[in-house]
């Protein structure tokens, strides 16, 4: 089959050529629970980009999955063969994966947190969707809604259920007349904000530097726009009475978001962190005083991702993208890099 290869890392991004589309061995089933998905279309994410940089290096060699390597974590296709312990899937059928493969066997996995126990994760520790075809197991199978095209919804795999996860935990405790901020409307805070929307009444502030992503933050239903010029802690107070937002959802975690955001968590209030890059620093006593809750957020469930595409399904989230035939894997990536792509770029075999 054909698959978009990585040779060799380049840590300053500055290369002509990332990936080569070339021929490797078939993607094949080899356990009784394994599941062949024809790929119908794989999302390109930034974090394609640090795995290039080789910022992922060690993690990657961890797991065995050295040089040459194919990414792609975020995909959705066919149902193409499926192995003898295998039920209620055919060949045809539209699905779209979950990211990590574990056992099932493990308490957290049984409790649904696969991401919590071990497992694998395609496109990072282990060859990806940049291909025709890829392997998964039974466990990691959603199968989508007759509304739903794979090309579609394959960015919901990561990217989405992320920003479904993070939503889902806020709206659970968010109640009328409180309010949430959204800290970065970019590709995962459009689709937060969207999930917010469907998913409680709590007015929904969102702060970004970019007027072109305020104007997403918009159409995807926020009630305040706050833009990011230094005075967005201020802002957000005067929206609020003085008090402070219930939730606060960092998609950002850089550049100082993450005192903000604290900042701009009111007392008893939960602060979510989703996005990274910088540590955060916050006197204990503040945390105390303020009984102010952290909370990191990781991807998402198998079952967030069904709960997505039944929003999807409904209308209620939309996600933009551009299409690019996966022979042009290195032009997605490079328009990604240099901010070109207007949504999320999707590979297509
Ligand atoms: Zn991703």
């Amino acid at each position: 089959m054909k698959a978009q290869v990585l040779h060799k890392y380049d840590e300053p991004l500055t290369a002509a050529n990332w990936v080569q589309h070339e021929d490797v061995p078939d993607a094949k089933i080899s356990k009784p629970t394994d599941v062949l998905v024809k790929i119908g279309g794989a999302g390109v994410c930034r974090t394609d980009l640090h795995i290039i940089e080789g910022q992922w290096r060690s993690r990657m060699d961890d797991n065995g999955g050295l040089l040459p390597f194919i990414m792609g974590h975020e995909n959705a296709g066919w149902i193409e063969e499926v192995g003898s312990a295998v039920e209620g899937l055919k060949k045809g059928d539209p699905v779209i994966l979950h990211p990590r493969i574990s056992s099932g066997v493990e308490i957290e996995h049984r409790r649904g947190h696969d991401m919590h126990g071990s497992g694998t994760f395609p496109g990072v520790s282990e060859n990806g969707g940049y291909a025709e075809a890829l392997v998964t197991s039974v466990r990691n199978v959603v199968a989508l809604p007759k509304s739903l095209e794979p090309k579609a919804v394959a960015a919901y795999a990561d990217a989405g259920l992320t920003a479904y996860h993070v939503a889902k935990r806020a709206a659970q405790v968010l109640l009328p007349g409180q309010y949430v901020v959204a800290i970065g409307a970019g590709g995962l805070g459009h689709i937060g904000i969207q999930c917010l929307k469907a998913m409680c009444a709590a007015e929904i502030i969102v702060v970004d530097k970019s007027e072109l992503a305020l104007g997403l933050a918009k159409e995807s239903g926020a009630d305040h726009l706050v833009k990011a010029d230094g005075n967005e802690v201020e802002a957000v107070m005067q929206i609020t009475k003085g008090k402070g937002a219930e939730a606060v959802i960092d998609f950002v975690g850089e550049k100082g978001s993450t005192k903000k955001g604290i900042d701009m968590t009111r007392a008893g209030g939960n602060y979510h962190i989703v996005g990274y890059g910088e540590n955060i620093v916050v006197p204990a006593l503040d945390l105390i005083t303020g009984e102010k809750n952290i909370i990191g957020n990781l991807v998402g469930t198998w079952a967030d991702l069904n709960e997505l595409m039944s929003l999807a399904d409904r209308g209620l989230v939309h996600l933009a993208t551009v299409e690019y035939a996966l022979k042009d894997a290195d032009k997605a990536l490079h328009d990604l890099n240099a901010g070109k792509v207007k949504g999320r770029a999707i590979l297509i075999p």
